[in-house]
Formats: structure tokens, sequence, C-alpha cells
């Protein structure tokens, strides 16, 4: 059994096991990927959850397909979020980032950095093409499809391990509560 079988078996093992890890939609590892890095964590480190604000809108006004490429835009901003941060896709439109060895303190500024950049993005989309207007829906196809520009925001909520939240799952519960604090202070911010 030659040295290029076990590197092509290790390899495949590797693509299998990255895949059953990773979210289809956004590339992000899934929940079970964040559930795995939250048992590599020691004894210091910060968890934040972020959530796009008034999605259902998007996904009503626009169609599902425009939210996908939403998700997929913010996903990759989360992607590239500074402080040796990881992105997760939690589930459905939320998703949490782990910052080993950071406090809030310390994580926040990058959030704030991921925060501002999707408020200041703009994606291009289709325009609202729902049916219930025959007489434009012509004209329409006549001109090809009108494009919108989309802007979107993100609420985050943050955590970090201390000694109230001793464990990466009450880190993840608090960070969830600092969440709808944020929300309830008028969303496109940070709560702690
Ligand atoms: P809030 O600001 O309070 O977070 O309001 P919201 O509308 O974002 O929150 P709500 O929980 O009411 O709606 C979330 C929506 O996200 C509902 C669900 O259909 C949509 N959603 C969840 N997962 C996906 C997905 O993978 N793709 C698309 N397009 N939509 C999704
Ligand atoms: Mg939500
Ligand atoms: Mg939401």
């Amino acid at each position: 059994f030659g040295t290029a079988a076990l590197g092509l078996m290790i390899g495949v093992l590797q693509d299998a096991h990255r895949f059953a890890f990773a979210d289809e939609l956004t590339g992000l590892g899934g929940r079970r990927a964040f559930n795995e890095k939250l048992l590599s964590l020691g004894d210091r480190f910060a968890i934040a959850m972020v959530d796009v604000d008034h999605f259902k809108r998007v996904n009503d006004k626009f169609g599902h397909d425009t939210g996908d490429q939403v998700l997929r835009m913010i996903a990759s901003h989360l992607a590239k979020v500074g402080g040796n941060a990881r992105a997760y896709r939690f589930g459905g439109e939320e998703f949490a980032v782990v910052f080993p060895g950071k406090s809030v303190r310390e994580a926040v500024p990058h959030l704030e950095t991921l925060r501002a950049c999707i408020e200041d993005y703009r994606m291009q989309v289709r325009a609202d093409d729902r049916p219930g207007h025959a007489d434009t829906g012509r004209v329409r196809r006549g001109q090809g499809a009108r494009m919108a520009s989309l802007q979107v925001t993100v609420s985050i909520g943050i955590a970090e391990r201390d000694v109230l939240n001793s464990t990466a799952d009450s880190v993840v519960l608090a960070a969830d509560q600092a969440l709808y604090r944020a929300k309830d202070r008028g969303r496109n911010r940070i709560s702690r």
C-alpha cells in the first residue's frame, strides 16, 4: 500500500469531513463545526451572535433566492472578520463568530468594522417582480430585468467567558441574550 495511496485516502477523508461540517449555502462552517470549535476553546474567548435585521422583509419583497444571495454576501464579510476570529452559520439567518483568546473589549472593534461594512454595502439585485402588476410586467420583459440596490444591516450580541458564564454554552446563551438587547435598542448595533 503506497504512500501516495495513503495520502490520497487521507485527502478524501479530509474532504468528507469538511463537507459534513460546512454549510452548503455560505461555505462557512455549519452548526456541527461551531459545536466542535466550542469544545476546543480555552478559558479566555468571546463569542458573538449575528442576526440579519428584518430579513423576512427581504424575502417577502425580493424573493427567497435574493434572500439566499444576501446570506452569501453577509457570509463573505464574516469570513474576513479580523482578530483571529472564525465565523459559522448557526442556522437560518443567524451566524456565530468565535474569538479565541479575546475579551469582549478586544473583539468589539472587529465586529464594529463588520457591522459598518455590511451597512455600507449595496447589493445589485433583480427588482421586486412579484406578480400583480400586469401592465408593468410587459414593460419589464421588454427592457430585461429591472435592478434595484439593496441594503441590509445586522444586529450583534457579544459575550465572553468569565465567572458568571464559565462554559462555552453559557457564553453562547449570554451572546444570544445580548443580541435580543441589540434588536430592542433599534438594530444595526452591537450589544453586550
Ligand atoms: P429581526 O430583525 O427581528 O431579526 O427580523 P427578521 O425578519 O430578520 O426575523 P424573523 O425571525 O422574523 O425572520 C427570519 C427569516 O429568515 C424567516 C426565514 O424565512 C428566513 N430564512 C431563514 N433561513 C433562510 C435561508 O436559508 N434563506 C432565505 N432566503 N431565508 C431564510
Ligand atoms: Mg433570527
Ligand atoms: Mg433577523
